[in-house]
């Protein structure tokens, strides 16, 4: 298994590409270079150590849907930095509103608000029907920690719910069990939970204590939780997005409302991934199911450090409490950088007419059909997992209903050939298994159909083991 990646406490599951395509024919020194002069400086040589990826290449330079490396190659990028590039990189609308924040006198003050930030805070609640009033951090994983102190505060209880296969950020109460080897988590059970598998070192036990992993799509384990430990709140990707494209099955959105109401717990929206790329007020928009609170990022300012949390007004005014015992802390000196704001602006703006949205849903359908061919003549199982923009290639026969599915029936080597395969080529998917595929509006049909060329001439090169 490869050195490194962080999402690789999965290398059990994950597997190696051995007896697949003969990985990299292409060299990248300057990129190897670069790697290794940063590495004296930095703990592994990069800043956030969940891009580590082989082969080890650099990038240096991104326009629309094209990425280019530090030796000069080329390729269409699938990637989007993890997914906020929706309307590809340094689009103009956003690019000039960033110079204009730039330009026109605007600085982080630190002191009271600004215009722009009530500008900003209007428009997000003008797109997310359910919110009554928003707060705007720097990240996502900072919004869903405040997003589960207001459930804390709200409800005076301590324990949470969150998904195997669900990823919410990197601290204490959710950096637990995404890509879990199947060995640490054991068969799939309902009712019931899982053991909590942290993501790294330095997470107390005592957090530990208060998280219970569930399954995806599974309504039973929610009351079984809630029948045994005081829940404050559930928080769930309302897609599974960190584990390809994992689909609530009808009713499990609406199921989680229900049981919230009745059990008091607060339910909390993940839409870091979701919202802003498949509408602009989210998943839940589009599902029908209103949860209590949610948080976005990344498309919401199209590659810009920025992140919401929006909800209904009895849980966010718990940041402006009158009385200093029940108010929730929320400070941060860069929360409303103009120039964050002011790209989130641009992107808001751009998204409300939904031209941009039908785009993408072409583009989606267009992939739907160029993978159906494809799939035709590859001579092994695959389905093709799509909501509007994102997708994933799962080589096995049907689209799973959650992480015990993924990993039992996914063939880890091949995909992962696959994506290494077709790297050589051009293309760029994140190269480990299983993670999403993004489209962005500079994307075109010419893209696409090259794409699935270039994944058809791999799956040849490489036939479906026994
Ligand atoms: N939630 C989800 C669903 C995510 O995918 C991510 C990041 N991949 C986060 C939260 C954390 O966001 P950030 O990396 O901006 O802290």
């Amino acid at each position: 298994m490869d050195r490194g990646a962080f999402w690789c406490f999965a290398a059990r599951a994950v597997g190696t590409s051995e007896g697949y395509t003969a990985v990299s024919m292409r060299t990248y020194p300057t990129s190897r270079a670069i790697l290794e002069h940063n590495r004296r400086f930095i703990p592994g040589g990069m800043f956030s150590l969940n891009r580590e990826i082989e082969p080890a290449i650099v990038f240096a330079s991104a326009d629309g849907a094209i990425l280019r490396d530090e030796e000069g190659n080329r390729y269409i990028d699938y990637h989007a930095a993890f997914g906020p590039f929706l309307l590809g990189h340094n689009h103009p609308v956003v690019s000039h509103a960033v110079q204009a924040a730039l330009h026109d006198g605007s600085s982080l003050f630190g002191a009271s608000t600004t215009r722009l930030e009530g500008k900003l805070a209007e428009l997000i609640c003008g797109s997310i029907p359910f919110a009554d009033s928003c707060q705007v951090l720097n990240s996502g994983s900072e919004a869903t920690y405040q997003a589960l102190r207001v459930a804390r505060a709200h409800t005076g209880r301590d324990h949470i719910i969150v998904m195997q296969g669900g990823y919410n950020g990197w601290h204490n109460d959710v950096a637990c069990n995404v890509m879990t080897p199947l060995a640490d988590i054991g068969p799939r059970q309902s009712p019931g939970e899982y053991p909590v598998v942290p993501l790294g070192a330095g997470i107390p036990a005592a957090h530990r204590a208060l998280v219970h992993v569930i399954n995806f799509n599974d309504l039973d384990s929610v009351r079984y939780v809630c029948e045994r430990y005081p829940v404050a709140g559930l928080i769930t990707e309302p897609i599974l997005q960190n584990i390809g494209i994992v689909t609530p099955q009808p009713g499990y959105l609406e199921g989680l409302r229900q049981l919230a109401n009745e059990l008091g717990f607060v339910l909390i929206f993940d839409e870091v991934k979701t919202g802003f790329r498949h509408a602009l007020g989210g998943y839940s928009t589009l599902a029908g199911v209103t949860p209590d609170l949610a948080v976005y990022g990344k498309a919401l300012a199209n590659g810009y450090p920025i992140a919401a949390l929006a909800g209904k007004r009895e849980l966010m005014d718990l940041f402006s409490h009158p009385d200093p015992r029940k108010r929730v802390l929320l400070a941060g000196t860069y929360n409303g950088h103009p120039v964050p704001v002011a790209a989130a602006i641009a992107v808001i703006e751009t998204l409300r007419d939904g031209e941009i949205y039908a785009r993408l849903e072409a583009l989606g359908q267009l992939t739907d059909r160029y993978f159906a061919a494809m799939a035709r003549k590859a001579g092994r199982p695959l389905t093709l997992s799509r909501q509007g923009s994102a997708f994933c290639i799962y080589f096995m026969d049907h689209a799973p209903v959650d992480w015990h599915d993924i990993a039992t029936h996914h063939d880890f080597a091949a995909d992962l050939a696959m994506r290494r395969a077709i790297i050589e080529k051009g293309i760029f998917p994140f190269p480990l298994p299983t993670k999403q595929w993004s489209i962005s509006s500079a994307h075109n049909g010419e893209m696409i159909a090259q794409t699935f060329e270039a994944i058809g001439q791999a799956l040849a090169s490489a036939p479906a083991q026994a």
